[in-house]
Formats: C-alpha cells, structure tokens, sequence
C-alpha cells in the first residue's frame, strides 16, 4: 500500500475546481464518478454483478436507479462483494485477531472493524485512494480560518486520541496509518486507552508537556470538562475534536468554559468507518457533503428522500473514491436533516446537521424517557451510568473520585434516578446500587444511560 501526494494533490486541485464551478459542476462530477465506480463494480465485484444485473447501461446509470443496500446482507457475502478477489473475509478476520497488526496494511489495502453496536461488526476495507481522498478533499474544503487554525495547532504540541482500543478501530488505527504510509504528514501523536479509570486518562494527560489537539466522544470529552472544572486534570490544549456520537450545545460551551486554552470551538467531525470524511464542518458549525466523492441522500423508512429541512429515518452513503469494496446506497442508520438554505459561509456544497445518533432512548411500559433527563452527575463521582435490566428494574453503576463515600453518592443518585421516574407517573420502578464498573460499548463509547438490549436495536 501506497499513499501518492501526487494523487493528493490531484484531489485538492480537483477539488477546488469543483467548488469553484458551482452546483452544476459539482453534479456533473458526481454523476462522472458514480458512473465510474458503477461500472467497475459491476465488472469486478461478483455480488454487485448480479445486483445490478438488470439495469440499463451504466452511461446512462442514475443514482436512483440503483437499489439500497444493508451492511448484514454485505456481510453475509464479503467474499464476493469486493473488486479484488485476494482478500476473502477469513484472511481479514484473522488479520484483525492481532491487534499487533493495528494499521498495518494488507498487499494494498487497509482494514478497520466497526465496533457493531448495531448487530455484527462489519470489516471496512480502505484502499490508498481514500486517503489520498481524505487529505486532499478536506484542505481543499478549508476556509481562511481553518487554514490559520491547523498552521497554528500543528506548532501547538502532541495530538492526543482517547478512543476505544480493544480492537482494529478507525478511531486509533487511521492516524497510525497515516505515520506508516506518510510520516510526513502526521504530527507527534499518541493514544490513549478510552476504556481505562478516569482517573488513569486524567494522570495519562496530565504528564503529556504539550498538547495541541484531542480527537475524543462527546461523552468522553464530558468528563475531561468535569475532571478540569474539579481541577483534577491540568491540561491546556488548543483545540478539541469530536465524532461518533452527537456533540450539543451545552457541552460546546461548557468546554468553551472550562478550558480557556482553546483557539476554537469544538470541531465536531461527522464520520463512520465507512466513510471517515464524508463531509466538512465549517466555521458556522454545519456539515458540507463532500458532494464529488461523496453522496448523502436523506431518506424516510421507505427509502423514499425526505425535503430538505426533515429528519430522515436513516441516510444512504455512497463512497465514491472507494473502488475495492463498494459503498454504494449504503444504509447508515444515522438521522440527518439537511438545510434548507444556503450556507452564510458561501459553500456551494450542501450542508445538514446530524441528530438523534446513538439515540439511547429508555421505554418503561408506555412511557419513552430521553436520557438527557436523567442528571448522572455527581461532586465525588467521574462517572455514573443508568442501566436498564429488565422492563422496571434499574441499577446504577459509579466510578467514584478518590475522596468519595460511596454510600452516600450511590443514595444520592439513586434518590435522583427515582424523582424522573416519580416524575413521569412512573411509581413501581426498582433502582438499585451496583457494583459493577460503568460499562463502554466495544469501541470505547461511554453511554450514560444503557437501556435495554434489544428495546432499541441501534444502541
Ligand atoms: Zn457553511
């Protein structure tokens, strides 16, 4: 596997001129390149060849035309679904057993798993292209302020990760393949460990010298807000970066608040390991599609589009620039709207806002509770979570600060936990006190709330 800053640069300059050409150029690219991998696909990918059996030709191919497809259905038939016939699903699944071989590619090929909080994992097979795709579509994409920001933050220290890292993760693995395949290009960086006591990441960051950036949850970043505003963790970065889950408003402004160190707000990166940059946020906080390599589409339960300005059910991805495993009409599960007027910030390519993801909400009997109305905080807790274990019955589960006397927090909350139940007409719930440490999904994801499995399938 080779990474080209040639071909880089040929995204970058592609990229600025497709900007430059307005919506009529940036949908005769699209529909260019959709035809390009339509045709490969179906030439190469035996799956896809039957799939598209009975479509008309692919130069008169519409987006449209092609039928949606699901990630447990690609599964199933992994070994026919790529165009390269050298990497059947038993030699990736092995790969992927070794966390020693972390980003470390495979003939020309990289491979991550998704943490398969919504049913089995899926392996993502990233070709060279998507990287050179990644860098050269997203400085083409950066205004005036994200240019001075990243020449500002690349002097400011170490990047710092804190994701999952109990398995071959994008989170982690993609910045370790960009230092494998161009050193170059990659800052110091270094990785910490999500699923570790708060108070070992706090101990980890407080020794780093310098830290320019850290790429984290939201609910991680949470408590990093809550371990500076107790003064535990000391750090001064200079700019925090966020994805995997929805980052709100509220917590935007109280990192704004707690670490006055930052050169900018919170850049939030909409991304799954499908796709790691399908779009860009700008400087007035929305999404911009990457609309020549990659097509979002907002769409109802029926797969039919919503307007724009409605909350789709789920949203189609289609990767463009990846032509050895192909993501085409791909349902995602996220919850997107799209808006419905054009951007103060003069970006030509069409932007929305990412809702309701990861979206844990608690079912008791009739009555659907929003996590957010639970307050899972504590002075002398880091971290506490709400698990349902059966229809009426709940624990909660504590990682106390130090100085903490657990029977008093674990009341505490308790007596909370109760008065949202109480609240909502809901007297015969059980809570209890457990002592079971606070549970992350298999990426290193912190859910305050963990309803139960099986009452929503997308948690
Ligand atoms: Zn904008």
């Amino acid at each position: 596997m080779r990474f080209s800053l040639l071909r880089t640069l040929a995204y970058f300059a592609g990229g600025l001129w497709t900007a430059r050409g307005g919506r009529r150029r940036i949908e005769a690219r699209q529909l260019r390149n959709l035809r390009r991998l339509v045709e490969k696909t179906r030439r190469d990918s035996p799956l896809f060849q039957r799939l598209y059996a009975d479509l008309p030709p692919t130069s008169e191919i519409k987006l449209h035309d092609l039928p949606v497809t699901r990630k447990p259905n690609l599964m199933r038939k992994f070994d026919d679904w790529l165009t390269i016939r050298s990497l059947p699903l038993e030699r990736a699944r092995e790969h992927l057993r070794d966390i020693r071989k972390l980003a470390v590619p495979i003939d020309d090929v990289a491979i991550f798993r998704t943490s398969g909080t919504s049913g089995e994992p899926a392996v993502i097979v990233l070709p060279s292209s998507f990287l050179e795709y990644s860098f050269g579509i997203t400085l083409a994409r950066f205004d005036r302020s994200q240019w001075k920001l990243t020449r500002e933050v690349r002097k400011a220290g170490v990047d710092v990760t804190i994701t999952g890292g109990n398995g071959h993760f994008a989170g982690t693995g993609f910045s370790k393949l960009i230092s494998r395949l161009a050193p170059r290009l990659a800052g110091p960086s270094t990785f910490i460990e999500a699923e570790q006591p708060i108070g070992r990441i706090v101990e980890r960051l407080n020794a780093i010298p310098k830290i320019a950036t850290i790429l984290t949850y939201p609910s991680t970043l949470t408590i990093l807000a809550k371990e500076k505003e107790a003064g535990r963790l000391r750090i001064e970065p200079a700019l925090f970066k966020t994805g995997g889950e929805t980052l709100t408003d509220d917590l935007r402004e109280r990192v704004r608040r707690a670490f006055p160190s930052l050169k900018h707000d919170v850049v939030d990166v909409y991304a799954c390991t499908e796709c790691l940059a399908p779009s860009i946020e700008c400087s007035h906080g929305r999404h911009h599609v990457n609309e020549d390599w990659v097509i979002l589409e907002a769409v109802d339960e029926a797969m039919r589009p919503v307007p724009d300005g409605t909350l789709s059910a789920t949203v189609l991805l289609t990767v463009l620039t990846n032509d050895v495993q192909p993501f085409i009409r791909y349902d995602l599960g996220d919850c997107i709207r799209f808006y419905t007027d054009p951007c103060p910030c003069g970006s030509p390519f069409r932007s929305f806002q990412v809702e309701g993801r990861e979206a844990t909400l608690v079912r008791v009997g009739e009555v659907t509770l929003s996590p957010l109305i639970f307050d899972l905080e504590h002075e002398h807790a880091r971290r506490i979570q709400l698990v349902q274990t059966s229809e009426r019955d709940f624990e909660v589960r504590i990682e106390l600060a130090d100085e903490a006397v657990a029977r008093v927090v674990f009341q505490e909350v308790i007596q909370s936990v109760k008065r949202v139940f109480f609240d909502n007409d809901l007297e015969d719930v059980a809570v209890s006190e457990s002592q079971a440490p606070p549970e992350l999904t298999a990426s290193g994801k912190f859910h305050e709330v963990l309803p139960l499995r099986g009452f929503d399938s997308r948690t």
